[in-house]
């Protein structure tokens, strides 16, 4: 195989991967070679359109693009526009559907009352009396500090043991803390979304403009490990889990994956809404996806698309770290030991920090990395 020469390798070619890529080659004018082991651009935010359907899925689960951040904003609207998106999640519980995040509606329609906020406020607080701590230790103790045990064990302890394979006691309290809990009516999914849609054209769009520039070059269904000769390049940008980099010397990282059924209903709508979770053990999967709802501004066919998402176990798949005190360790092993013995390594993304980034989150963290590149390294 013939050398390459770039002046900076980056590894996966995903958010993180792509915004430094472009920054790089637009602001630095340098050399930037991406290698990435799928056939595909874009990570796990990939979109493509079913080819029965015509209706543009997101492969790797509903991406929903949202920010509080401006210069995150500021940057990403360089690259695409968003749609009128807003993002609404049911949950189906004993075959009724209420609202999720927690909302006043899910409150009155579980407990079969008419409370207003305040009404709902204190009857809640009533319900999480006996639960309340200071410093909750576990996912476990600040739900039912949060919501008590009714509710918990309806619409959270079993999606969680789902989703994450683990009882909620051995995960770490700041996944529950990414769910909202609201006395009033508001039923959008995420806190503080200053910006939120979905990007017009999809998000495959956005990965080819970021790489635009000449200077980058893509190559597809390669891997990389530390031993590779045939590149020859100044730094590498490493955004793959540090674990698999280093040969696992130091331990496995846990990960948990989900795998995706999808399935055409020969209809114009199965569930009205993009996403509807199914928290009850009896279903093996946690949420259907329907992603007809993600683009109401586009004309689609009488047919819809429903993909059902099966949580499980599989490393060479990785899309969320179990971010518990076990795995944090072994993490900073990982980071310590590249950082000592691989000076011109740059880790970052969902996987290298092994962090449950948001999308804003990750242009926000490539951002602040290529600051870093252009102050330190000439
Ligand atoms: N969760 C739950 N029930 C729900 C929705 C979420 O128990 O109906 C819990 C679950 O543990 C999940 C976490 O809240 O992992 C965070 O949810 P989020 O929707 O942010 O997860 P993501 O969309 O990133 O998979």
């Amino acid at each position: 195989m013939k050398k390459i020469k770039t002046d900076f390798l980056i590894v996966g070619s995903g958010l993180y991967g792509c915004v430094l890529a472009e920054r790089i080659a637009n602001k630095l004018k340098k050399k930037v070679t991406i290698i990435e082991k799928r056939n595909h651009i874009g990570g796990n935010c990939y979109s493509e359109i079913d080819k029965l359907t015509g209706i543009e899925f997101h492969k790797y689960g509903s991406h929903i693009f949202h920010t509080s951040n401006k210069n995150v904003w500021n940057y990403l609207k360089k690259f695409t526009s968003l749609n009128n998106y807003k993002h609404q999640v049911l949950s189906k519980y004993k075959s009724k559907i209420y609202q999720m995040p927690i909302n006043l509606k899910t409150i009155n329609q579980f407990y079969d009352k008419n409370f207003n906020s305040l009404e709902a406020e204190n009857f809640i607080k009533n319900k999480t009396k006996k639960f309340r701590k200071k410093n909750p230790k576990n996912f476990e103790e600040k739900a039912l500090m949060q919501i008590g045990q009714d509710l918990y064990k309806a619409f959270i302890k079993n999606y969680t043991e789902k989703q994450w394979g683990k009882n909620p006691k051995k995960l770490p309290s700041s996944i529950f803390n990414r769910l909202p809990l609201r006395f009033n009516d508001n039923k959008t999914y995420f806190k503080n979304a200053l910006i939120e849609g979905i990007p017009l054209n999809g998000y495959t769009e956005i990965f080819k403009k970021l790489t635009s520039n000449p200077l980058i070059n893509v190559i597809y269904k390669k891997n990389f490990n530390l031993r590779q000769k045939n590149i020859v390049n100044n730094y590498i940008i490493y955004t793959g889990p540090l674990d698999k980099l280093l040969g696992y010397k130091f331990g496995k990282l846990e990960w948990r994956s989900v795998k995706f059924k999808k399935k055409i209903i020969n209809k114009k709508n199965f569930q009205d809404n993009s996403v509807v979770n199914y928290p009850e053990k009896k279903y093996k999967f946690t949420r259907i996806h329907e992603p007809r709802h993600l683009h109401e501004e586009r004309k689609y066919k009488n047919k819809t698309l429903i993909i059902k998402e099966y949580p499980q176990l599989n490393n060479d798949e990785p899309y969320y770290p179990v971010n518990n005190i076990k795995n944090r360790l072994i993490h900073s092993k990982y980071r310590k030991y590249l950082s000592n013995n691989y000076k011109n390594i740059i880790i970052g993304g969902r996987l290298a920090d092994y962090a449950y980034y948001d999308m804003d989150m990750t242009i926000a963290a490539a951002l602040n990395k290529f600051n870093y590149i252009k102050k330190n390294i000439k």
